[in-house]
């Protein structure tokens, strides 16, 4: 795959789809909603994303101070993206996305549970 490509990430039923641009790192966040979704997040910006199928397709949950709304396909239940409720910041999980086309993307951890620092 050229590294300037789009990568691509569905839902497991392929309802809701997405891409986004190739990002210099994924982010495995701690904090008590993330590591029960395991989800490997992409934050847009600084990469670039678009939803492809399935706007309107997601149920929604907004948890403690209810910045963020995490999407879940309606139909399958897997976690595709969340969106800031100010609309200026979004992510997408990579978790998605065919794990050999995220071969030899770091993951950097952000302790999300805590200081709100990344961690390496
Ligand atoms: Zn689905």
């Amino acid at each position: 795959m050229e590294a300037s490509e789009p990568l691509s990430g569905t839902c497991h039923c392929g309802s809701v789809a997405f891409e986004v641009s190739r990002p210099a790192f994924m982010v495995a966040c701690n904090c008590s909603i993330c590591r029960r979704y395991a989800a490997l997040w992409v934050h847009a910006p600084p990469a670039s994303a678009r939803i492809v199928e399935g706007e309107g397709q997601t149920d929604t949950y907004i948890w403690g101070d209810e910045q963020i709304e995490f999407h879940s396909c309606k139909s399958c239940r897997a976690v595709t993206h969340w969106t800031g409720v100010d609309g200026a910041r979004w992510a997408v999980n990579m978790r998605m996305v065919d794990p050999a086309d995220l071969e030899g993307l770091p993951v950097r951890h952000f302790d999300g549970a805590d200081s709100w620092e990344f961690l390496d």
